[in-house]
C-alpha cells in the first residue's frame, strides 16, 4: 500500500514539472516565435490548397494524372500500377480498350472493392 502511494506521489511530481516547462515554452511563445507560429500555420493552410504528393497515385488518395489530382482514386491502373478518379479512369479504358485487353484482357483501370 506505502509503496503505491510513493509512486503515486512521484507521478504528480513528474506531471507538475512537464507542466512547468510547457508552462515556459507557451510562455515564451509570445512575440517573434508567435508570428513564426501565424506564419507555420499560412504556409500548412496553403498547402492544403495544393494537393499532397505523397497522396498522388495512392489507393483512395489523389488521381495519379498531374492534371487532375482529384481526391477519391480507387481506380487502378495495370499498366502504370497507380491509382486515378472515375473519370480518368473511364478516360483510360476508352483510350486503351483494344490494348488492354490485349495485355490485360480486361480494361486497362478497374475499380478496387474495398
Ligand atoms: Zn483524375
Amino acid at each position: 500500500m506505502g509503496d503505491q502511494h510513493n509512486r503515486g506521489e512521484k507521478k504528480e511530481i513528474k506531471t507538475q514539472k512537464t507542466y512547468l516547462a510547457m508552462a515556459a515554452i507557451f510562455g515564451g511563445a509570445t512575440g517573434g516565435s508567435m508570428s513564426s507560429m501565424i506564419k507555420k500555420a499560412a504556409h500548412q493552410l496553403s498547402e492544403d490548397e495544393t494537393p499532397d504528393p505523397e497522396l498522388k497515385g495512392k489507393y483512395e488518395g489523389n488521381c495519379n494524372r498531374t492534371a487532375c489530382q482529384r481526391p477519391g482514386a480507387v481506380w487502378y491502373n495495370h499498366s502504370t500500377r497507380e491509382h486515378y478518379c472515375s473519370s480518368c479512369a473511364s478516360t483510360l479504358n476508352k483510350v486503351n480498350r483494344a490494348d488492354a485487353m490485349r495485355m490485360f484482357g480486361h480494361d486497362l483501370c478497374t475499380i478496387v472493392e474495398k
